[in-house]
């Protein structure tokens, strides 16, 4: 069994992590009451200037990957898949972005959390042309799990997110936790 499972927002909570650091940046130190951008890769603010977003960037977003709590019980079940014989990729488009390191820390991240995987592919947008031969992609990403849906063999599961809760495909699985994934994926096994 292959599965590409991508990152954030899918295996850890990025955008509740840096958007209350966003909200946190914006009040104390632009002393602004700006509104979140929470549907962006990084939360941030389209009033804040360029070199606002930069400082965003190196001081808060890049000093903080390793930090991103990840979601409950996602390394453990990860595991399991793995000792069930399951071939784990993870497909991100991190290190894609503006002045972002994510992509390179990324196995740095994956290892303090104990998540075991046998691939890494970053800065890939348009994850559909990488799963050809993939039974499994999970993904946030209403983007990414549309085009896997029409593009792909692969069974497509959507890891549930407040900005993806109104969405509905009836080729595409929501899920709302690991474990449920787990036991779908030993179910169809
Ligand atoms: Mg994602």
């Amino acid at each position: 069994m292959k599965i590409a499972i991508d990152i954030d927002n899918t295996i850890c909570k990025t955008t509740e992590f840096y958007g209350e650091l966003a909200v946190l940046y914006d009040r104390e130190i632009l002393r602004k009451n700006n509104k979140i951008d929470y549907t962006k890769g990084i939360p941030r603010s389209d009033s804040w200037s360029k070199e606002e977003l930069k400082y965003f960037i190196s001081n808060y977003y890049n000093k903080n990957l390793l930090n991103i709590p990840v979601i409950e019980k996602a390394p453990y079940y990860i595991r399991m898949l793995k000792k069930n014989g399951a071939q784990i990729t993870f497909i991100t488009n991190r290190g894609n972005k503006e002045d972002d390191i994510a992509g390179e820390i990324t196995p740095e991240y994956l290892a303090i959390n104990n998540i075991p995987y046998d691939e890494l592919i970053t800065k890939a947008n348009e994850k559909y042309k990488y799963l050809e031969d993939y039974d499994y992609f999970i993904d946030d990403s209403i983007k990414e799990c549309t085009l896997a849906a029409s593009n792909t063999k692969c069974r497509v599961i959507m890891m549930n997110t407040p900005q993806n809760s109104d969405f509905s495909d009836n080729r595409i699985l929501k899920v709302g936790s690991w474990e449920e994934i787990y036991i779908i994926l030993m179910g169809e096994k």
